[in-house]
């Protein structure tokens, strides 16, 4: 097994062998979640510290789970709510929180890059729950895991992420990982909502669903951010779903088998048809949240193996 990380800021710095290590380990936590196993307790007399300074549902409430699970003690910090408002800046938010010693820090942010920022401040191990539009390194690993599950295998597959690519951190964090397991990429969505360069990438760039869905094994459709965005990217929503918003329709141009993937929160009859993200034939959108359970898990193990490691026995860090 290997896997050297001190911190999972994103999946850029990984190695592919570190990203099956991480899917071994949440493929057999994902079993034992179906069993209703209890798990060791191996984060017992760790502190795990949830700083969420953007909204989240799946992801804060995966992450709480995941390290109940494994017996830390799990605190959430409403950062949205709190100090950020005040003008709290993050070097004064680390110093805080190295007074308060948690061993796991989860952090979502609105801006790229802050994350990493925090984690060169703070004497823990941090995980990147999404900084802005640069990474959200545990949503791509339990895609991987999703995709490796129903499909066998995660090499050689033609994936097809559709939509708003240019706002979406998942977008990117799934075009590096997927990229270093060698699939074949295809982006698909209107000029506007692709980000400039793209194509150095690896991928192949479509504007039109028909083309670009053929034959793939995998659709991966995103949510039309509009949080990120400051004008008219789209003409309407109504045309939005027209051209790029996935129906039965579209879906029949990818494989017979392919299987549709959304990270969420689903816009319904923006992004996709709620008849498709509904279909428990097609859709594997409820067994990537299970998914995701699992490789936090296994991501939090992994990187509390290399803390306890890297530390001297009074704990400071060596
Ligand atoms: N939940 C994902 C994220 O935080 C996807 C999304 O919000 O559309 O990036």
């Amino acid at each position: 097994m290997t896997f050297r990380q001190q911190h999972l800021l994103g999946i850029e710095p990984l190695h592919p062998s570190e990203i099956t290590t991480i899917l071994d380990l949440a493929d057999s936590y994902a079993d034992q979640n179906r069993r209703n196993v209890r798990h060791e307790p191996i984060l017992a007399g760790m502190t795990q510290i949830n700083m969420f300074f953007e909204n989240s549902t799946r992801t804060q409430a995966s992450f709480e789970l995941a390290g109940d699970r494994l017996g830390a003690d799990v605190m959430n910090m409403a950062m949205q709510a709190s100090s950020i408002k005040k003008g709290e800046t993050l070097i004064d938010t680390a110093l805080t929180l190295n007074a308060m010693h948690p061993d796991l820090l989860v952090v979502r942010h609105p801006h790229s890059g802050a994350v990493d920022l925090l984690s060169q401040k703070v004497n823990a191990a941090v995980l990147n729950a999404g900084d802005g539009r640069h990474e959200h390194p545990t949503q791509a690993l339990l895609d991987a895991l999703t995709i490796r599950r129903a499909k066998g295998r995660l090499h050689r597959l033609s994936i097809a992420i559709c939509g708003d690519i240019a706002h979406s951190r998942v977008a990117r964090s799934n075009i590096m990982l997927l990229g270093k397991m060698e699939n074949r990429i295809r982006l698909i969505g209107p000029p506007t909502l692709m980000p400039s360069g793209i194509a150095d990438f690896g991928v192949e760039v479509f504007e039109d669903m028909e083309e670009g869905l053929r034959d793939v094994d995998v659709v991966m459709m995103l949510r039309l951010q509009k949080e990120r965005m400051d004008g008219g990217f789209i003409p309407s929503e109504r045309e939005y779903f027209h051209r790029y918003g996935l129906d039965a329709e579209k879906l029949q141009f990818a494989k017979p088998d392919a299987i549709v993937m959304h990270p969420g929160p689903m816009n319904r009859g923006v992004e996709i048809d709620g008849n498709i993200a509904d279909d428990i034939n097609r859709s594997v959108i409820q067994t990537q949240v299970e998914m995701g359970v699992a490789v936090r898990m296994a991501a939090m193990d992994l990187l509390a193996q290399n803390l306890r490691a890297a530390r001297k026995p009074d704990g400071v860090m060596v």
